[in-house]
């Protein structure tokens, strides 16, 4: 009990120390001037990137069940098993549908035995076919139409250039709305160089249209394993042409740059990480002193966290489901393991259509959530006979054993919203008395000896991102924040942050947020002198505190 007790104590005081912290910042904004409805113009975008608290944001320390990502295991070898350790579960996970279908190319030759040419007479690129390119580009427009706020953000600092002078190299998912932001960053003056960070996930119009406009782009659909640092070497390496900024996506490229470009790696001046897995690795070369340039954990911005997570998976669970099952939810009995951003966005779809929601939790605070929100909180062993559905969304591993696969009923539905295909113990299932047949494109059906089918969708891996597309509008906010992320970095000045791991200032999540507003039509409310003084907030924000959890 008393142990409790100085636990509470600690974190209260560490809790005033963010406050103290976040009153700094919002005395640092307060000549900020935001417009009626809250847009700011680029002057305004100015201040806030050169009003930027230079005391250390408050840090967030992600935990992890099993720390099995480091940066000192260096893939020598570029066989097929070598690396399939070092490289990040999410390489493996393929991305949109809407990605798979679109190769019309049935060329079997390898883009690495191929020399293309685009418009411009250059060869500075490797994808599957230069000649899809104008397909890729009508890709790109309609991805435009609804990453607005990221355009709007284009045309404002067009002027200003933020990023001349910035050579960035990039490992993202190359698809149409990558594509935006990689020219937005292009229009705001920067070089680019571009990989993509999953084998499975590059839309090949894309990355021909982009490598047509005059981006190095070294990805293709379907690459090996072998391809993929291929890929990620010939972004980062090439002769008279130093990159100063990372924009990366699982870690996998500033890995093979910190291990084996060290000296280019000093150079860098920041690096902009999105995912919770390459966070953590930073957060690791961080903690044993590695680190010596500063980064910007996107991962943990509000606006990515609290939009992406939540949202995206509340709009795209039930398309992944209905493309591969046809499932109809009412009165289906579903369990979701796991009742974070990622889990209560999935609840709330299938509880709107009307099926019979059950959660696993092993977080106290989230299990009284999800009984607050009306679902029975269970054991996953007291109800695993009876469900038709199982969705994992914990990025923990094992949460669904062989044992629990054996005890389900026929026809029952397996499939995993988490970051890497760890959650169901898919491997288990490889045994001889069991035969798979694959029924659909990211459908196996897994038969028993007695007959029993489970249906397992995506072999374990992400659900949404392996079966259906995502929401543009989602990505277009996490994707402004990735470029505001990437300007704060190149243009603070030298000081202001250090070798370390960083969140992007709450100014900013605010300033994201506010540019997608337009969208909606939606009216900001401004605070009166009086009301501001009655809360102590500058009336342009920040107005919230660092701790404040949304
Ligand atoms: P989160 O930390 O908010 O939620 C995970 C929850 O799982 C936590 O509440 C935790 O207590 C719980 N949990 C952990 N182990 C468990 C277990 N064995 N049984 C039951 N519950 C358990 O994280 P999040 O933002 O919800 O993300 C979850 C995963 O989804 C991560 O791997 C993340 O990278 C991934 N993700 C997926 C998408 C997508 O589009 N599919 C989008 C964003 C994030």
């Amino acid at each position: 009990m008393s142990e409790l007790v100085g636990e509470a104590r600690a974190e209260l005081k560490q809790a005033s120390k963010e406050v103290k912290e976040s009153e700094n910042v919002a005395e640092k904004y307060s000549a900020m001037t935001v417009s009626k409805n809250s847009e700011m113009n680029m002057g305004d975008l100015s201040t806030v990137l050169s009003a930027v608290p230079t005391h250390k944001p408050v840090k967030k320390q992600i935990q992890f069940v099993e720390d099995k990502q480091e940066f000192s295991r260096f893939p020598t070898k570029t066989g097929r098993r070598s690396l399939s350790r070092s490289i990040s579960q999410s390489s493996t996970d393929s991305y949109s549908s809407a990605a798979s279908g679109t190769d019309s190319s049935d060329d079997e030759t390898s883009p690495r035995d191929k020399t293309q040419v685009n418009a411009k007479g250059s060869s500075d690129f490797c994808v599957k076919n230069i000649k899809q390119a104008e397909f890729g580009r009508r890709e790109i427009e309609i991805a435009e139409q609804d990453m607005s706020a990221l355009i709007s953000l284009r045309k404002r600092a067009q002027s200003e250039k933020p990023l001349a002078g910035a050579k960035i190299v990039g490992c993202t998912h190359i698809t149409a709305q990558t594509a935006v932001l990689i020219e937005t960053l292009v229009a705001l003056g920067a070089q680019c160089r571009w990989t993509a960070c999953n084998i499975y996930s590059t839309q090949n119009e894309v990355a021909a249209a982009l490598a047509e406009s005059g981006v190095a782009v070294f990805a293709w659909k379907g690459e090996s394993e072998d391809d993929f640092w291929w890929c990620i070497d010939h972004c980062v390496n090439t002769e008279g042409w130093q990159p100063n900024m990372i924009l990366d996506d699982g870690g996998d490229l500033t890995h093979w740059m910190y291990k084996k470009y060290p000296n280019v790696f000093k150079k860098i001046r920041g690096i902009v990480e999105e995912s919770v897995t390459g966070v953590h690795r930073l957060y690791q070369l961080s903690k044993a002193g590695k680190l010596c340039v500063p980064a910007m954990n996107v991962n943990d911005s509000v606006t990515k966290q609290k939009f992406d997570n939540l949202y995206c998976c509340r709009e795209s669970i039930l398309d992944g489901l209905k493309r591969t099952t046809d499932v109809m939810f009412g009165g289906k009995q579903v369990v979701v393991c796991g009742y974070g951003e990622v889990g209560k966005g999935c609840c709330a779809a299938l509880k709107a259509l009307g099926a019979i929601v059950y959660i696993t939790e092993i977080d106290p605070i989230c299990a009284l959530q999800a009984c607050m929100d009306g679902f029975r909180v269970v054991k996953l062993c007291e109800i695993i006979r009876h469900v038709d559905v199982i969705i994992t969304c914990t990025g923990n591993k094992n949460v669904v054993t062989r044992d629990q696969l054996d005890r389900m009923k026929n026809g029952s539905i397996v499939c995993n919203m988490g970051h890497s295909n760890t959650e169901i113990d898919v491997a288990s299932l490889r045994t001889p008395e069991l035969t798979w047949e694959r029924v659909r494109s990211q459908v196996d059906h897994v038969i028993w000896p007695d007959g029993k089918r489970v249906i397992l969708l995506a072999e374990g891996r992400l659900l949404n991102l392996s079966c259906s597309t995502v929401p543009t509008f989602v990505l277009s906010i996490t994707a402004t924040t990735q470029a505001l992320a990437l300007i704060e970095l190149y243009n603070a000045p030298e000081g202001r942050y250090k070798q370390d791991v960083y969140l992007l200032p709450k100014k900013m999540d605010e300033y994201v947020a506010s540019l997608h507003l337009a969208t909606f039509d939606a009216h900001l409310t401004e605070l009166s002198d009086e009301q501001a003084k009655y809360l102590g907030l500058n009336k342009n924000g920040p107005f919230k505190p660092n701790y404040y959890r949304y």
